[in-house]
């Protein structure tokens, strides 16, 4: 075998590249009733067996089959048989060593995704799947991120036991607080929040969990098989179709109960360099640097070359057999930074093709854990770049983050809500949605529309904001009044907005900042709390539904920033108005909007603020009690903010 020196080179010829290069449609094992086909992709074996067996674990194999050498690197295998739900793997001689490997490309696994398993799609699909619809795409898009196990672990969701932890509590309609009948949980709790997409932490197979012991948890940034559900969150890991079904059922019903599916996707690194890919081509689709060694800007110790050409096949193909198979509806790149910008782009447009111009949501986190060892001329998909991205790519914006609520690892440092002095420039930026990349060309590199920002203040990653509030803020009662004044500033800030479930009710880790391996009695959704902290969450619905009125700060389009006009400042204080008509020039009518122009405010001091407002009829929409104030029609003479609060105003169509 070749040093990883040599491979990095030969990888890079012209020639590997001509000879090798596949673009067929066909990797993986594919199962109908006409029969069922292997093929692996593995230019550099000299030969390939493959075995299949009864089960995903123990069994001896049945069979074993020598593949066919095929052109550009590939084996193949093809037979008659319908080997639906028969499990295989492969064995590739390295140097007289015998490999064993599953099958990078399969779409079906055993527990812990050791051998693959072949799947006959069809016969995985819930009843009525092909009447399953994606809810209608919106531009007030309000991104709900959580955790499948977190959701619904906790009794108080009152799920029924055997779902709690589940992709089948997503199928659980009209949960309750312990089943009391009265406060809502689950679907009918998002539902009543007001979100349209729910944001999926890890799905896909990955391998920091036994799925044979439901006591284990983990977020799950560590794929194995790109291609395959997670067998933790399925009634049965062991059966490789179940975890199929039972994730089409929650897609299904969380489509049909009004929300999009945003899948968290984990390209940049993988659980370990024991993984299929590396087996299959060694060194092919991980990063080495120039002297061998290997790059690790994920801080996860690998990265995943994307600009490899076989390797950007890879990513698309999977991006697009979520989209079509499981029908989802977007996807948020975990450290879009090591991946780059083609690779980014590339996927837009196929996606575009297939589903209509930003049908699905594409958006990533423009960073990276450390230097990474990208070839050639590819650009990395980092903020710097947001330029170079399609409009219809996003990012996480940091500088809006940040601003609001304080510095995201120094837990002292505030931000504008919290005692930051000489923020208001950067929180009018937010407002705009700018995002920009740093660096000298700082007015280059900002975001192209509102539509490439993600406006939020919290994640899974980092504290939650209630406790980071709490580095500061000590008396419980302050805490609440600035944690509604964030909120209430990232909502009417333009952008995709986005949040950590429980942001609403004041969800914390007790001051934790990573529990991605934490017990799952720390992580999990408290359903209790939601009710405890009623006002919080009370105030982020009415946010939200007040939001949903508010087109001049939904607009994704490059010309949105001018609906943001008379923007004024003082010490701790940030007005602006916003022409709030639907589409372009001012065209409103009252079943649109009822207000076409919004002067708001963003009071940070300890003194009440006042703005005369122009000629109109004016109404209280906002406050820093109420989010509410829209539905009282109560007039505004002036515009009058409180301590510590935003307040929002429009006139009246
Ligand atoms: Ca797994």
């Amino acid at each position: 075998m070749k040093t990883r020196k040599e491979l990095k080179k030969l990888y890079n010829t012209l020639e590997f590249q001509k000879e090798y290069q596949y673009d067929g449609k066909d990797l993986g094992a594919l199962c109908t009733q006409a029969g069922t086909t292997f093929h692996l992709w593995s230019p550099l074996a000299e030969e390939v067996e493959l075995r299949l067996y009864r089960d995903g674990k123990h069994s001896e194999c049945f069979q074993k089959i020598a593949m066919q050498k095929e052109k550009r690197g590939v084996w193949s295998y093809q037979t008659e048989r319908y080997l639906h739900g028969v499990y295989y793997d492969y064995q590739i001689p390295w140097d007289g060593e015998i490999v064993e490997l599953g099958d990078p490309y399969a779409r079906g696994c055993g527990v812990n995704g050791i051998r693959s398993m072949v799947v006959d799609l069809n016969r995985t699909n819930p009843l009525q799947w092909e009447h399953d619809q994606r809810p209608k795409k919106r531009e007030e898009n309000i991104i709900y991120e959580l955790h499948i196990k977190e959701f619904s672990w906790d009794e108080s969701g009152g799920f029924s036991k055997e779902n709690r932890g589940k992709y089948k509590a997503f199928t659980e309609e009209h949960t309750t607080l312990f089943g009391d009948g009265e406060h809502s949980t689950g679907l009918d709790y998002l539902k009543e929040l007001g979100v349209t997409h729910v944001q999926l932490m890890p799905v896909y197979d990955y391998g920091s969990v036994d799925e044979s012991n439901d006591e284990e948890f983990n977020w799950g940034y560590d794929p194995e098989n790109y291609n395959v559900p997670e067998g933790s969150y399925a009634t049965d890991a062991e059966d490789g179709a179940v975890r199929i079904r039972e994730f089409k059922e929650m897609v299904q019903s969380l489509h049909k109960n009004g929300f999009r599916v945003i899948m968290d996707v984990v390209y940049n690194h993988m659980y370990s360099l024991e993984s299929n890919l590396n087996k299959a081509v060694p060194w092919y689709y991980f990063r080495t640097k120039d002297d061998g060694t290997i790059s690790n800007g994920s801080a996860c110790g690998n990265d995943v070359a994307s600009e490899r050409p076989m390797c950007a096949n890879y990513i698309v193909d999977s991006v697009l057999y979520w989209a079509e198979e499981y029908h989802i509806d977007g996807f948020r790149f975990d450290l879009m930074g090591l991946l780059d910008v083609d690779l980014m782009n590339r996927i837009r447009r196929a996606l575009d093709e297939r589903y209509g111009e930003g049908e699905i949501l594409l958006f990533g986190e423009p960073w990276a854990a450390d230097q990474t060892a990208m070839e050639g001329d590819a650009l990395p998909a980092l903020k710097e770049n947001i330029g170079r991205l399609d409009r219809g790519v996003g990012m996480f914006c940091d500088d809006t983050r940040d601003a609001i609520k304080g510095h995201v690892f120094e837990a002292k440092i505030p931000g504008f809500v919290n005692g930051a002095e000489g923020m208001e420039q950067e929180i009018f930026e937010s407002v705009r949605a700018w995002c920009k990349g740093g660096g000298s060309e700082k007015e280059k590199a900002k975001a192209k529309a509102p539509s490439q920002v993600i406006t939020y203040v919290s994640a899974h990653d980092n504290w939650t904001l209630w406790d980071k509030l709490g580095k500061t803020i000590a008396d419980e009662g302050e805490r609440l009044q600035v944690n509604k004044m964030a909120a209430a500033i990232y909502m009417t800030c333009q952008g995709n907005l986005f949040f950590l479930s429980g942001e609403e009710f004041a969800r914390t880790k007790d001051g934790l900042e990573n529990t991605y391996n934490a017990p799952i009695e720390l992580n999990r959704l408290d359903w209790q709390r939601a009710y405890a902290y009623s006002d919080l969450r009370r105030y982020y619905q009415g946010l939200i539904a007040l939001r949903k009125q508010l087109p001049g700060l939904c607009d994704k389009s490059a010309q949105a920033w001018k609906r943001i006009y008379g923007e004024w400042t003082k010490p701790g204080v940030v007005g602006f108005f916003v022409d709030n008509c639907k589409g372009e020039g001012c065209t409103a009518r009252k079943s649109v909007t009822r207000w076409k122009r919004l002067c708001i405010i963003y009071n940070s001091t300890e003194t009440i603020v006042e703005k005369d407002l122009p000629d109109g009829t004016w109404e209280v929409l906002l406050d820093g009690e109420s989010s509410f104030c829209w539905k009282e029609e109560i007039c505004a003479e002036k515009a009058v903010a409180a301590p510590h609060s935003v307040a929002v105003f429009g006139e009246r169509v």
